[in-house]
């Protein structure tokens, strides 16, 4: 048996991650940055106002007070996006919008708030400081700066901040696209009408959502019979158009009716074994086809199917973006009962953490999903442990 690092350090060294393209800024959403990207302009790219007011030359104002306003001539106006040159002269104002260029020879923006807001001439009852209300061009970056580092997530702020740089496009490894498929005779798709014996498929929806929720372009291709033709033929279709891969069922200790460890022990490059964990024992990955796209096969029991997503498939994925981020989070939590462990195996136990306290959930079985739908976290207890006593101090994974 193989421990879970094992399984994990095997399936890291066999992925190589997805080449770098140049996307659009939404479409780079979710990707990882293959660039060091350098302001070209600063930004603010002018110096302009931060607030609606009057434009001045701060001495001007100097002697203002509510009792002994400066009253100033008003010259002109500037409002956000004229982009002509504007100068205020000694002893005079210049209106002025939020985002308006700062008119030569101001340093001073006086909010209007100020003022008596006056249009021909304004009443000026405060002070205003050289620099108040001006945001200086390249104060929040200067050109030449790096803005955002190769190995950066691009998320929501990301892109806003690539696009007030004025970049339309950027160089990211994209979001890994995934296909997911569902093994077995007995599955039958939701919202049919079930036959006994039968059960309705769930697997590859929770793996598609899992994925996307992981951050990748996942799409379900349902349901595979038990049937080496039509599974190897489903593979293929698949592999034109994913980065990865991900079956699920077929991969028990059986013999022949495991289809999936049948069909594709035979091409030599998919690894079938059994890893000392608990749910997920039967793991199989490796690569298919001409590009060599990494194909995990997952156990059918739903909530072994569900933790080795989150043990292999999570660090997969983000490997595939040349990036380690993506892993739950961990916390140290108290145990508020006991729990039992198989020797030699790493227990991933369905819990309820509640701030620092976590409680093993009854109904551990592997193909308890409605107990799996309760938990919030994955309680981890070690190879050599058998027992965990309430009190004690454990690792706990938070599920997303
Ligand atoms: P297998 O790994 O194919 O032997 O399946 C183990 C168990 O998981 C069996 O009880 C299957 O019926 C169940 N199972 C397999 N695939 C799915 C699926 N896609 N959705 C729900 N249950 C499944
Ligand atoms: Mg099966």
């Amino acid at each position: 048996m193989k421990s879970v690092e094992e399984h994990l350090a095997s399936v890291l060294a066999a992925i190589r991650p997805i080449a770098p393209i140049e996307l659009g800024l939404l479409e780079a959403v979710g990707g990882v940055l293959a660039e060091d990207v350098i302001a070209t302009h600063p930004l603010p790219s002018f110096d302009n106002s931060a607030m609606d007011g009057y434009a001045v030359r701060s001495a001007d104002t100097s002697s203002a007070s509510a009792g002994h306003p400066v009253t100033l001539p008003i010259v002109g106006e500037v409002v956000a996006g004229d982009t002509g040159a504007y100068a205020v002269p000694a002893g005079a104002a210049v209106r002025i919008t939020t985002g308006a260029q700062l008119p030569a020879s101001a340093d001073a923006v006086v909010p209007v708030e100020w003022t008596d807001g006056g249009s021909a001439k304004v009443e000026v009852r405060q002070a205003a400081a050289p620099g108040h209300a001006v945001r200086r061009s390249g104060e929040d970056l200067r050109a030449g700066e790096q803005m955002l580092a190769a190995g950066t997530a691009i998320g929501p702020v990301q892109v806003g901040l690539l696009a007030a740089s004025g970049r339309a496009a950027v160089r990211v490894r994209p979001r890994p696209r995934v296909a997911v498929l569902s093994t077995g005779n007995e599955l039958a798709e939701p919202g049919t009408p079930l036959i006994p014996g039968r059960i309705w498929e769930s697997n590859s929806f929770m793996l598609t959502a899992a994925a996307r929720q992981a951050g990748s372009l996942a799409y379900r291709q349902g349901i595979v019979a038990d049937d080496q033709r039509e599974l190897m033929s489903a593979i293929e279709d698949q592999l034109v158009r994913a980065d990865i891969l991900i079956t699920s069922g077929g991969v028990s200790m059986g013999g022949e009716h495991d289809v999936v460890k049948a069909a594709l022990s035979r091409l030599g490059s998919v690894e079938f074994t059994k890893v000392a964990m608990q749910p997920g024992m039967p793991q199989g990955f490796g690569t298919i086809g001409h590009d060599e796209t990494p194909i995990f096969t997952l156990p059918g029991n739903p909530v072994s199917a569900y933790v080795s997503f989150q043990v292999f498939v999570r660090p997969a994925l983000a490997a595939l973006q040349g990036t380690e981020a993506k892993r739950l989070r961990a916390v140290r939590a108290v145990l508020a009962g006991p729990l039992r462990s198989p020797a030699g195996k790493r227990s991933f136990a369905r819990a309820r953490l509640e701030g620092t306290s976590v409680t093993p959930l009854a109904g551990q079985g592997s193909h308890r999903l409605a107990a799996l739908a309760a938990a919030n976290a994955l309680v981890i207890v070690p190879e050599p442990v058998t027992e965990m006593a309430e009190g004690e101090k454990a690792d706990v994974w938070c599920l997303p």
